[in-house]
């Protein structure tokens, strides 16, 4: 079992609607020491390919994409949600679904900072639906470039997501598969990966 999975059975929280709180260390008080972890072991399931950047969606997939991009030692490029954009022909955007929000919002990615040929790692917190990785990749692949994999730090199993963007063809690699939850109980049922 690697750090992520021990610390979200010890300190993960499930709310009712399929929700896992990770507030205690992932996404509002973030473990610093669990981040690097995380940065390595994404490094090392990515290393053999070229990463120019990494890019995220604001705001939980920073702080993740930071710790991945100190080993690659590449840039990050966020996605900003804009709720009344302005569209002055100088962004990419998407729609995305917020699964956590249940509303739309446009991300944007100033065109200036994602450019033609790039090879791109996407990073994220969480994948359920998969509707901001699907706006992540809308958005690279408006500019051209190219994705050599995404990295999940929580992929929720029981979600499709997960399947939608292996089926795409995607190398997608999730530090934690959660198959289950209950919100009763708290119990949370991992998918053992090794
Ligand atoms: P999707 O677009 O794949 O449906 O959902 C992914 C996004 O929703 C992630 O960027 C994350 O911010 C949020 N999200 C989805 N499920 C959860 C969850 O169980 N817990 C938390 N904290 N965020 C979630």
């Amino acid at each position: 079992m690697n750090c992520l999975e021990k610390r979200i059975l010890k300190d993960g929280v499930v709310k009712p609607g399929n929700v896992l709180k990770v507030d205690n260390f992932l996404n509002h008080q973030i473990d610093i020491n669990l981040l690097d972890e995380m940065g390595k072991e994404f490094y090392e399931r990515f290393k053999d390919k070229k990463v120019d950047k990494i890019v995220t969606i604001e705001a939980s997939g920073i702080a993740i994409a930071f710790a991945v991009a100190r080993y690659f030692n590449v840039p990050i490029v966020f996605a900003k949600k804009a709720k009344s954009v302005n569209i002055d022909g100088d962004v990419y955007i998407a729609e995305v679904e917020s699964f956590t929000h249940k509303n739309k919002n446009q991300v944007i990615v100033s065109k200036k900072f994602i450019n033609e040929g790039e090879n791109i790692l996407i990073v994220d917190d969480f994948l359920a639906n998969g509707c901001a990785l699907q706006g992540l990749i809308s958005i690279i692949k408006q500019a051209k470039a190219k994705i050599i994999g995404i990295g999940i730090a929580v992929e929720k199993g029981f979600q499709p997501g997960g399947t939608i963007i292996r089926n795409l063809g995607y190398h997608l690699e999730s530090l934690a598969i959660v198959d289950g939850m209950n919100s009763d109980t708290n119990e949370i049922i991992l998918r053992n990966q090794n």
